[in-house]
Order: structure tokens, then C-alpha cells, then sequence
């Protein structure tokens, strides 16, 4: 569904994809990192290129994990320059089984995060250095994944344990419009952030744009999920819930990153009614 990816392996029968996005975008930095540092500064590139790579897709894979265990299907795994992404067939919707889903990804990468760390710490003082070093910075990279995919804000999983925790008591369209509002103020931040720094972080703007259209994508789903509630006389209504954003529905086209693990094609799910909530 992303386009121009590749497939390198499968895991519990999840095809893992990288984009050909990232291929472009490594590509690019390597070369400029062996330009101005030469080839030692070149392998490290890649190395700490592919260790991160295969962080994330072990992030998804824990998301993937808790997924089959509660039932859901996992179509496909795909690390894009910016993240990854697992898209699921159907999601679970109970509040309890959705933050667990949303925990297990930061849970892998805080795992990672301390053996690259204590791992690597061990490697350099019996004189390994130069692996020990990569796997040190790996290890530090974990800690960055596990940190910034908690931020309590959809599109991240900390948006999902938010809304998780909130949806008891307020409702799942509430409770997902304060997590997409919140990343929308933080994609704005990030955004504002990489264009006035001092050197200007195009990576950083490309981010933020993407945090903002998938959080508002993540509460429009949620709306037409709710909508369709009501046409069948749910109890769900919320008399308090804002209105709808002008936009196209979600559809195949659409994309939710990740490090969250959540895929838009859920349109089976809409015609589904949710007696668990
Ligand atoms: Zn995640």
C-alpha cells in the first residue's frame, strides 16, 4: 500500500518492507558523511543506518506480537525514513488491549535500549571498542525511540495510552481528539523548531508535517467509526464531541506512521458494532 518497497524478510508471516524512501534517504546521508569524513565515517553511517532500521522493525514487531496475541491481523511491517509502520486489519478496541498493544513497541526499544547501552559499555572495557561503540549508540538511539514514541500525542503510541486511559471516562472520540490535538501542537512545535534552528532541520519540518496530517487522519477515523455507531443507534454518542474536520475519509491511501502501529485500512472495522467498550 506504500508503493516502491522491498521486501527483506518475514516474520510470523508478517512481510517486513523497507521504502524505497529510506534507501534514498541513508543513501544520501552516507554519501555526505564519507564526503566530509571519510570512509570511517561512512561505515559508521551504515552500520548505526541498519542497527536502527532493525530497532524499529523490532519495535513494530513488538506491537505486532500483542496484535496476534488479541486476534488482530498484521498485514505488513514498513520501515519508511521516517519510522515504521505495521498495518493491521483490525485493531483491538478494547481500552485495556489497546494500551498494551501501544506499550509493547516502547517496552522492545527500552529493552534494546539498555543492552546496546550496558551491552556496548562492556564491549568497549574489554577492548572491543569499535563494535562496542556502534552498540552503544544503538543503545542510546533505543532510548530516543522508546522516549519520543511515549509523547502522551497521536500519531505516537503515547497518544494510544492516552487515549486508552481517557476512554472509559470521557469516550473514545473525545478521549481521541485531545491525543490528536495534542500532536497537532507538537507537530507544530517540532515544525517551528527545525525551521528557525540554527541550522535549519528539513528532516525535522518533514516530520512534523507528517505527525500533523496523521493525528487529524487519526481522529477522522475515529469520527466515521463513531458515526457509524450512531446511525445504528449506539449508546456512544457524545453530544460534546467537536465537529467534524472537512477532509476525505481515510482510505487505502492513507498511512499511519510510527513508530505507531496502526493502519488506516480499517474499513471493515467501520460497519462493526463494539459492544466491548
Ligand atoms: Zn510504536
Amino acid at each position: 500500500m506504500f508503493g516502491n518497497a522491498y521486501k527483506i524478510a518475514t516474520v510470523w508471516g508478517i512481510p517486513i518492507k523497507v521504502h524505497m524512501s529510506l534507501i534514498v534517504v541513508v543513501g544520501i546521508l552516507t554519501l555526505n558523511a564519507g564526503w566530509s569524513g571519510g570512509p570511517g565515517a561512512m561505515l559508521d553511517r551504515i552500520l548505526i543506518a541498519i542497527g536502527l532500521f532493525t530497532s524499529v522493525a523490532l519495535h513494530e514487531l513488538g506491537h505486532s506480537f500483542v496484535a496476534i496475541r488479541k486476534g488482530c491481523k498484521v498485514r505488513e511491517i514498513t520501515l519508511m525514513f521516517m519510522g515504521g509502520a505495521a498495518q493491521m486489519e483490525r485493531m483491538p478496541r478494547r481500552p485495556m488491549d489497546e494500551m498494551l498493544m501501544a506499550l509493547a513497541g516502547p517496552a522492545v526499544s527500552l529493552g534494546l535500549g539498555l543492552l546496546g547501552f550496558f551491552g556496548g559499555r562492556q564491549l568497549i572495557r574489554v577492548g572491543i571498542s569499535y563494535p562496542g561503540f556502534i552498540i552503544y549508540i544503538l543503545g542510546w538511539i533505543n532510548f530516543f525511540l522508546a522516549g519520543f514514541n511515549l509523547l502522551p500525542s497521536f500519531p505516537m503510541d503515547g497518544g494510544r495510552v492516552l487515549r486508552a486511559a481517557l476512554t472509559p471516562k470521557i469516550g473514545r472520540l473525545r478521549a481521541t481528539f485531545i491525543a490528536a490535538r495534542l500532536g497537532k501542537i507538537m507537530a507544530v512545535l517540532f515544525g517551528l523548531y527545525g525551521f528557525l534552528a540554527e541550522q535549519r532541520n528539513w528532516m525535522l519540518v518533514a516530520i512534523a508535517f507528517f505527525i500533523y496530517t496523521a493525528a487529524g487522519r487519526e481522529y477522522r477515523v475515529v469520527q466515521m467509526e463513531e458515526a457509524a455507531k450512531r446511525g445504528e443507534g449506539g449508546p456512544f454518542w457524545n453530544p460534546f464531541a467537536p465537529p467534524p474536520e472537512p477532509g476525505p475519509p481515510p482510505g487505502d491511501a492513507d498511512v499511519v506512521i510510527s513508530p505507531p502501529p496502526y493502519a488506516p485500512n480499517q474499513r471493515e472495522e467501520h460497519v462493526e458494532v463494539d459492544v466491548e467498550r
